[in-house]
């Protein structure tokens, strides 16, 4: 087990009800709130109306600025930066996924500097301030709620980049599993695949000696599993979305991190692919994340027969080492086409014509992957394994 430092200070208030108490949560850390969501979904179920009444039940001013897109834009987080200035905010309440929250934690970043918030995600420029951002969530999937992360998508050059900071880290998330029984089911599958994607991530690791993390990452992918296809036959199971709820939490809030380095190389590859064709993030990673495993499985065939064996139930004296390792694979990609996830690139839409440009931009700059470390051939070679 490697040194780490765990620091995870989000505050979750998790339950039925619990958007109602967004305006006391919020009055913690300011008085003027940017409330920041999606494209409709929170007017059209109810989310909006009992957070705009707890916020004036509770005395905050707020100025609104929604339509943030999935795979959220640049243009719309400077418009964000530009309000805040302008109307003296001091927080920022994202009500939404992913993309809502990461636009805020972007406007956050940008409010305390003078240059374009865009640097920090091509450079490795160190973030020194952001303002406090407040979360109701609206989607398990990004774990945005409670992570150091953000993505942003600059339609100029097409590039999608992340910036990494402590700074950014939501001072709360509320979480009540009713507003997700709205999702449509293709959004609960690929925000599944999200969940699973981060902790897999984090399971594919050279570190040795990890056994509680390892156990950790087991139980939260076997959650997964049970729970997910619960949800897809019936929206309202309070229970089911609960756990995935707070599985997609626990999968990217560093827990799963401790004493080990992760693999990320999936992320990175699939992070072209909404970059260019605005695919939703989980349905990506679908069709890459067990390409990658087939590419590099055999560099470490106890890990993957260790992952086929514990969380899928592969007998291990069936067959050999390789065999185990390629059924827990092979279950993979089962599992992701069963609720209804793309496995291939025609599947998810994308055309092969700009592989080689999407592969260069993956490395470019960076070294990807753990495991293995992996080049822009390997990247090219994993997206053609999938092309059809
Ligand atoms: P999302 O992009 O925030 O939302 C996806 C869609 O779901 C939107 O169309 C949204 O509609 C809809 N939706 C959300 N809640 C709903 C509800 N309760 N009922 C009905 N529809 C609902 O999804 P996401 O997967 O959470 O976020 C994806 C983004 O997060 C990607 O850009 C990805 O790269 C990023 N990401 C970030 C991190 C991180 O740590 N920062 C980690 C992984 C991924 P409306 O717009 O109408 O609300
Ligand atoms: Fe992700």
């Amino acid at each position: 087990m490697r040194n780490f430092i765990y620091e995870n200070p989000t505050k979750i208030i998790f339950g039925k009800d619990r958007e109602k108490e967004v305006g006391k949560h919020t009055a913690e850390h300011g008085t003027k709130v940017l409330l920041h969501y999606g494209g409709g979904s929170i007017e059209k179920y109810g989310t909006y109306d009992a957070v705009v009444k707890s916020l004036e039940e509770a005395g905050i001013e707020y100025v609104e600025l929604g339509g943030v897109k999935p795979n959220p834009r640049l243009e719309l987080v400077k418009k964000g930066i530009d309000i805040v200035e302008k109307e003296n905010i001091d927080f920022i309440l994202a009500v939404g996924g992913g993309s809502v929250i990461d636009s805020a934690k972007t406007i956050a970043v940008g409010h305390y500097y003078d240059g374009d918030v865009w640097d920090f995600f091509e450079s490795n420029a160190k973030i020194k301030q952001a303002l406090a951002v407040g979360v109701v969530l609206t989607i398990p999937a990004a774990g945005s709620e409670s992570s150091t992360s953000a993505v942003i998508t600059k339609m100029e050059g097409e590039h999608k980049l992340s910036i990494n900071s402590k700074h950014i880290r939501p001072q709360f998330a509320i979480m009540n599993p009713e507003l997700t029984y709205t999702l449509p089911d293709y959004q609960t599958a690929a925000g599944a695949v999200d969940i699973m994607s981060h902790i897999l991530e984090r399971y594919f690791t050279k570190t040795k000696n990890v056994e509680l993390t390892d156990r950790l990452c087991e139980a939260a992918l076997k959650t997964m599993i049970t729970n997910t296809p619960l949800v897809l036959e019936d929206n309202e199971n309070y229970a089911a979305r609960a756990e995935i709820m707070w599985t997609g939490s626990i999968a990217h809030n560093n827990l799963l991190d401790t004493g080990r380095i992760g693999d990320w190389a999936s992320h990175g590859i699939e992070h072209e692919l909404s970059a260019l064709y605005d695919v939703a993030h989980g349905a990506g990673l679908a069709v890459i994340l067990p390409a990658w495993m087939e590419y590099v499985y055999e560099h470490d065939l106890e890990r993957f027969a260790q992952y086929a064996v514990r969380v899928w139930g592969v007998d291990p004296d069936f067959k050999d080492l390789k065999w185990t390792a390629e059924q827990g694979i092979k279950k993979t990609r089962e599992f992701f086409k069963s609720i209804g996830m793309p496995l291939t690139l025609k599947e998810l839409g994308v055309p092969g014509d700009r592989l080689e440009e999407m592969a260069a931009k993956v490395v470019a700059g960076k070294e990807r992957g753990s495991i293995v470390k992996i080049d822009k051939e390997d990247v090219l070679n994993i997206y053609k394994s999938v092309l059809k």
